[in-house]
């Protein structure tokens, strides 16, 4: 099964807004083992909104979109894509009740437009908003999109994460029987070049689980992930190739799914109950501030 994310709203593409939501979605998809390969960000346009999503849904099973839900003339999400998948918008009622409830509890009116928000297309699966006024939904495609699934998320992000994690992502996981299991392990003292090459043939040859390095300032990264299925586990198919790469590269390896160096040295020191003092110059406190960055520091 593949994902596509398309994000819309003319703002993403200005550069005044940074698109954290593509990254929260596909954070969310690698959780569940959607396979993601693309990402679009169009304006609010629906000309280039349906050129988009027409390619998006001609190569993966499902595409996500956020933004241009709201109540706005140049919210038009719904609206495209609804006529895309051949579908009519139609009042849902629950909504209807949704957004009245939602604005009694802020305690200010609603505007007719925000009726608008409550249309659905016809047989979609829809997603409540705790944090504001417009729902999400999930719709299947029919005729040409036979098949196909598209699921439309609110843009702003305290709307989108909350709905993707408490309901989109055990909406799409209760279709799947596989999902992703990572481990990181981080590195110090070794290139990335050099870790590459000691672990050429692991890299090029691992499938499952796989092997991937991030650079980061001054350290590197391995990411491992495994595919496990129903009934499968997660470790037995990720410890061979961790202690495959102990082997390898175990000296620069200073610890796993720790985040970073310094809050691997501030369990340590924990673990230990030693204390630490800095006493700096040029670096104007900079140590001291990534040590006491960690929380349960002080
Ligand atoms: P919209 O639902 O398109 O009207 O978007 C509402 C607000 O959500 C925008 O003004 C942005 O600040 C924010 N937003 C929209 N899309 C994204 C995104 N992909 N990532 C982060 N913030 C976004
Ligand atoms: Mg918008």
């Amino acid at each position: 099964k593949t994902a596509e994310i398309l994000c819309v709203g003319t703002e993403l593409l200005m550069g005044n807004t940074v698109n954290t939501n593509a990254a929260a979605i596909a954070r969310g998809l690698a959780e569940i083992g959607l396979n993601l390969y693309h990402q679009t960000v169009v304006g609010d346009n629906p000309e280039r909104l349906r050129e988009a999503l027409e390619l998006a849904l001609s190569r993966a099973d499902v595409v996500i979109t956020t933004g241009g839900l709201g109540p706005t003339y140049d919210d038009l999400t719904k609206e495209t894509i609804a006529q895309v998948l051949g579908r009519r918008l139609v009042p849902h009622e629950e909504s209807q009740r949704w957004v009245a409830e939602y604005f009694r509890r802020i305690g200010r009116t609603p505007c007719p437009n925000n009726q608008k928000q409550a249309m659905m297309p016809e047989e979609a699966v829809v997603f409540q908003n705790h944090n504001g006024t417009a729902p999400g939904c999930a719709v299947a495609g029919a005729g040409r999109w036979a098949g196909k699934r598209v699921v439309m998320l609110p843009g702003p992000p305290r709307e989108c994460e909350p709905m993707l994690r408490e309901q989109v992502l055990p909406y799409l996981q209760a279709g799947s029987d596989t999902r992703l299991v990572s481990r990181c392990l981080y590195f110090y003292g070794i290139g990335e070049s050099d870790l590459a090459h000691r672990l050429d043939r692991l890299m090029r040859e691992s499938t499952n689980p796989t092997v991937a390095p991030y650079c980061k300032p001054g350290e590197v990264m391995l990411r491992v992930t495994a595919q496990v299925a129903e009934g499968q586990s997660a470790n037995a198919i990720l410890d061979p190739v961790v202690e495959e790469i102990r082997r390898e590269a175990g000296e620069w390896l200073y610890g796993i799914n720790v985040g970073n160096l310094q809050t691997a040295l501030v369990h340590l020191l924990l673990a230990k109950e030693l204390t630490i003092a800095t006493a700096e110059s040029c670096t104007g406190g900079l140590v001291a501030q990534r040590i006491t960055s960690v929380p349960g520091a002080s």
